[in-house]
Formats: structure tokens, sequence, C-alpha cells
């Protein structure tokens, strides 16, 4: 793997580059592995971590957008269907899948919202029932008719919907239940295309912590944000895949746009088992009484409860409010009557800003989910063109990155030379995909290094086939369980810290695991997390201190994790 320093010593001996991404969420990242599997030689330059932003925020589905059907974006929910399959089949130890279903209380409701939307005079969709549900089902397994990789749709009878889920609302009719896909571990599938691209192509680098900051003829210059140094490159061409930032990135360049009306969504992680247990592996889609969608899905031993859908200007400071968890608090009163959550049961919030395109539509529900390109053509200021990458969700980042690399690589007078759809991420490579096949795969890897069965079973269930590599790793030497999480070991935290990118603790914690979202962490995780991680990338007593300050600030601040859960007491 190049160096941090490698990296830049080169930008610094030649500062010409092809193109220059600038923001390394899901679409920079997936722009940044299209071109770099195209041999083009491209900088990403991203201003925290690598999916800090808005990629961090999402419900973690990987889905075709049921409810787009009722505002007529037929293209979308298809290309999002057909995307979430290929992510399905190319990351399979990253992307599972994810029963879901709809209550319903009404028959005939909500069949005028696609007409009026149509003709301009939907204000607010009014609810769903039974006959529009069953048409949206009807279109989702229709548009994935030749490539079905989920299993179809099912409506339900009142009765056997409260069989399933005994603690429904019981005025309901009926339910629907169908197919989307979850990915637990979002953040992870984004670090592996960073290495997935950087291994492909030479001269393809990435680099986080490194801020755009201005622009001037044919120069661009970045601050990297650890050192404070300024440089400069030089690039073709500029794609700008700023997400809700992309207008403050386009105005620090000298062009003052106006692409992004972005609205602000919060989800809670709440332990709950009875919660867990009504929703008997399946999420809960469902119209909430001001007509907005609320989701209540399963993760892992907890639940992640979301999302609200907010107006917001400002990227950098958005969190989940006291405000938006009163909302979810009265979720249950409509959905699951029953149960009781407490908000003492809250181990973790996540929050962010949708990039979506402007728009001055009153219910923000009703603003295009569709992904576009918007391109500022070169000036006498500034004398490259930047493509800016509007809206673009999770689930479609890589049909979105063919779209904007076909028209980069026409840009440059290149041509496509490898397709993505069918490229497998990180440790989906060679995954064995039968029962027999895993299990073959899982003893032969064992054999080759004596790791113990039960570690090996929890490493691929993170890492898919690269938990061979980290098997090796981890069996090179003496190696020991963290004390207060056991699942996790000191030498798999090394191995994440030095191959990952990690910069600051807080990476590794939020983005390389699931150890601060599923509520694993407390004072003396985050010590001992600290020291390890400290000791492979050489920090002094006082910045392993000033990292563990940092943490414990952002889990408190963006988090919601109570003070007091943060205290050391070993
Ligand atoms: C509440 C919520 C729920 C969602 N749920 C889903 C879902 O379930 N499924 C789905 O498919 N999609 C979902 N989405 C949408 C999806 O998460 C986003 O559309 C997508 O992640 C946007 O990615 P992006 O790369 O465009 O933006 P971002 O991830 O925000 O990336 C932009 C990056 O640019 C960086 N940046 C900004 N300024 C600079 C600068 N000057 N220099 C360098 N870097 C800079 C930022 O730090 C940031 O990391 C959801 C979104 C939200 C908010």
């Amino acid at each position: 793997m190049t160096t941090r320093q490698t990296k830049f010593d080169k930008l610094r001996a030649n500062p010409k580059v092809s193109i220059l991404v600038i923001g390394g969420g899901i679409n920079g990242i997936g722009t940044f592995r299209d071109l770099a599997l195209q041999g083009v030689d491209v900088l990403l330059i991203e201003k925290g971590d690598y999916c800090s932003g808005s990629s961090a925020a999402s419900t973690r589905q990987a889905h075709g957008g049921l409810r787009y059907l009722e505002h007529g974006e037929f293209r979308l929910v298809r290309e999002s269907l057909l995307e979430r399959n290929r992510l399905l089949t190319n990351a399979p130890h990253a992307v599972e899948l994810l029963k879901t279903t709809i209550p319903i209380y009404k028959r005939f409701s909500g069949i005028l919202n696609a007409p009026l939307k149509f003709i301009g005079l939907l204000q607010k969709p009014s609810e769903r029932g039974y006959l529009v549900v069953k048409l949206g089902m009807m279109m989702y397994d229709w548009f994935t008719r030749n490539n079905r990789v989920t299993p179809t749709h099912k409506m339900l009878g009142r009765e056997q919907a409260l069989a399933e889920h005994a603690q429904l609302n019981p005025d309901i009719i009926g339910a629907a239940t169908y197919y989307d896909c979850l990915m637990p571990q979002a953040e992870r599938i984004a670090v592996e295309l960073v290495l997935d691209a950087e291994a492909a192509f030479d001269e393809a680098r990435a680099l986080n912590y490194c801020s755009v900051i201005s622009a001037t003829g044919d120069s661009v210059q970045i601050k990297d944000e650890l050192s404070g140094e300024v440089f400069s490159v030089q690039p073709k061409l500029v794609i700008n895949a700023g997400g809700a930032w992309i207008d403050f990135v386009n105005r620090s360049m000298q062009h003052p746009t106006r692409f992004i009306g972005g609205t602000k969504g919060s989800h809670i992680v709440v332990d709950n088992p009875e919660l867990l247990k009504t929703l008997n592996g399946s999420a809960l889609y469902f119209e909430n009484k001001d007509g907005r969608l609320g989701i209540i899905e399963p993760f892992r031993d907890k639940v992640i409860i979301g999302a609200t859908d907010i107006r917001a200007d400002d990227p950098d400071s958005v969190v989940c409010t006291d405000e938006e968890i009163d909302y979810f608090m009265q979720f249950w009163a409509q959905v699951l009557p029953g149960i009781t959550v407490e908000r003492s049961q809250i181990v973790f919030t996540f929050c962010g800003v949708r990039p979506l395109p402007a728009s001055d539509v009153e219910f923000v529900g009703l603003v295009s989910r569709d992904h576009s390109l918007r391109v500022v053509e070169p000036d006498a200021n500034v004398r490259f063109p930047i493509y800016s990458l509007i809206g673009g969700k999770w689930t479609t980042f890589r049909a979105f990155a063919e779209q904007v690399t076909d028209k980069a690589l026409a840009f440059l007078g290149k041509s496509r030379r490898t397709a993505t759809e069918d490229i497998a991420i990180g440790g989906g490579k060679d995954y064995p995909r039968t029962d027999s096949a895993r299990d073959l795969w899982l003893k032969q890897v064992q054999s080759s290094n004596g790791i113990t069965a039960e570690r090996l079973q929890t490493l691929f269930e993170r890492y898919g086939t690269r938990a061979q590599a980290i098997a090796q790793f981890i069996m090179a030497e003496p190696d020991v369980p963290l004390r207060h999480q056991p699942t996790y070991s000191q030498r798999e935290i090394i191995f994440l810290t030095a191959n990952e990118s990690v910069i600051h603790l807080d990476d590794l914690i939020l983005r390389r695991s699931l150890i601060g979202m599923l509520g694993l962490i407390d004072g003396d995780v985050l010590q001992q997390l600290a020291k390890i991680v400290g000791g492979v990338l050489g920090w002094s007593a006082a910045q392993t201190q000033a990292e563990i300050d940092r943490t414990t600030d952002i889990l408190q601040t963006k988090h919601g994790v109570p003070a007091a859960r943060l205290k050391v007491t070993t």
C-alpha cells in the first residue's frame, strides 16, 4: 500500500492529474474506482474520513425505493433495483437480504397520489391503502423479472400479519411483505472500494483528511488537514462529488452555484430485545400520522429507527435533535402500540443531509431522489470544467459512477476498458456462495494458519474473503481479545489501522468497525483501542489522549452517547 507521505511526495513532484474527484462519499468513491479501472490517473480528496458525510447517515438499505413509484420515477426505481441486485451479488459479505413488512390500514386510499403528482397538484400524499401497495409491489417485482435475486412480494391478511408480528397495531386490515437489502457495514464497502481502486491502478490515489480550499487558473489548492500544509494540483477536469457540500465547494472554486437543496435525516439505534423480537427478522416500513414514512429495521442485536426529512442548509452542523427523538418515540402508538421504548435504550444516533436537487416543493418527501450531473464550463478564472454530482443514492452509486466516468472518458478522449457491473468488491472477491463452498473455504483457511473455527467464522462474517489475509496476519504473532469487547482482537485492530487508511481513532470506531454504531463503546474500550491504534500510528501519550478526547467529543455531540458511558472504570 502506498503511504500517505509517498502520495504527497508524488503530487509535489508532479501536480498534474487528469481528474480530481472532490468528496470521498460513496458517489466520489464509486467514480474514483471506475476511473481507476479505466487506467485514468485520478486523485480523490476527502476533507474528513471516507464515507463520513451523508454516506454514513443512510438507513443502510440497498433498495429500489418503493415510494418513488408513486412519484413516477420509474427509471430510478428500475435502476435502483438492478443496482441493489448487483450489490448483493458483488458484495455478498456486506449486503444481506432484508425482509420488509408494510402494515396496511385502508383499502382504496392513496390511489390519487400518483395522478395528482403527475399533474403537479399533489401537496402531500394521502395514506397508501391495500390497492396502491399491491400495485407498487407488482411493479417492484416486474422490474426485476429477468434478474431475480430476492423473493417476490406477498400480501398478508390481517390474521396472518398479526401472527407474524404479534405486536402490530390491531387496526390493520392486512400487510404486504417484500425484500430489499441491508448494508450493515456500508462504510466498510466504501473503504474497500478505495482499496480496490488503488490496487487496480498505480496512478489512482486517494487522500482522506485533505480539503479543497480554492481554485485559480488551472490549479486547485488543497489543504492537508493533518499538517496544515497547502499544495496545488493541476487537473484537466474536476468532479465535484461533495454531496450536500457541492455548492460550498463550487463557491470555493469561484463558481457560485445553487444546485443542492438538502434535507436532513436522523436515525436512532436502540437496544430493546422485545422490539427486536417482534420484528421477527423483518423491517417495518410504515406511514406515520403526518404522512411521513418511517422505518424500523433489525440491525444485528439492535434496532435502527428512522428517518426524518427536514430542510437543512449546513451539512457540517446537523445532529439528531431531542425533537427528532420525540418524533420517533411517538411511532409506537401508530405501528406497535404494545411496545415501549425508553430513551435510555438509545445507544447511538446518526444524522446527515441528503444531497437533493434544489427545489421549492413544500413537502420535502416529494423532491426527486434521482441523480443528475451538472457541468460548469471553464472560464477566465478557472480553466477546467467542473462536473457536479447531484443526488445519487447509496444504492445507485455504481450506475451513477459509470455515467459520470463515461462522460469524463469522452472528455479525455479515452474509451472504457472495463465494465463494473460484475466486479466484486473487497471481501466479496472469490466469495464462496453455497454452504458447502463456504465450509470448504473456512476449512482450507483454518488449516493454512491454525486459527480457531469460531474466530475465523467471525472474521468471515465481518470481512468476507479478506478474512484470509486478516487471519494470517493475526496468527503471525501472539494475539489477545479486547478486554471488554472480546469478539474483536488486538491484532485485528492493528490490521485495520495499518491497512485501511485509519488516521483518527474515530475512523476505526465509527467507520472500519461497528463498535460505535452497535453501542459497544465505553470508556475502557476507548482507552484500549486508542493504545492499539496509537501504537500503529506512532502517537505520543499526548496525541493518544487528544485522540481519546476528540472521539469522546464526537460520540457525545454527534452520536448522542452519554458522557457517563464514556467514563473509564478500570
Ligand atoms: C437519512 C438518510 C437516509 C438515507 N437512506 C438511504 C438508503 O437507505 N439507501 C440509499 O441508497 N440511500 C440512502 N440515502 C441517500 C444516500 O446516503 C446519499 O444520497 C449518498 O450517500 C450521497 O453520497 P455522496 O457521495 O454524494 O455524498 P456524501 O457522502 O455526503 O459525500 C460528500 C463528501 O464530500 C466531502 N467534502 C465536502 N467538502 C469538501 C471539500 N472542500 N474538500 C474535500 N471533500 C469535501 C464531505 O466530507 C463528504 O464526505 C440516505 C440519506 C440520508 C441522509
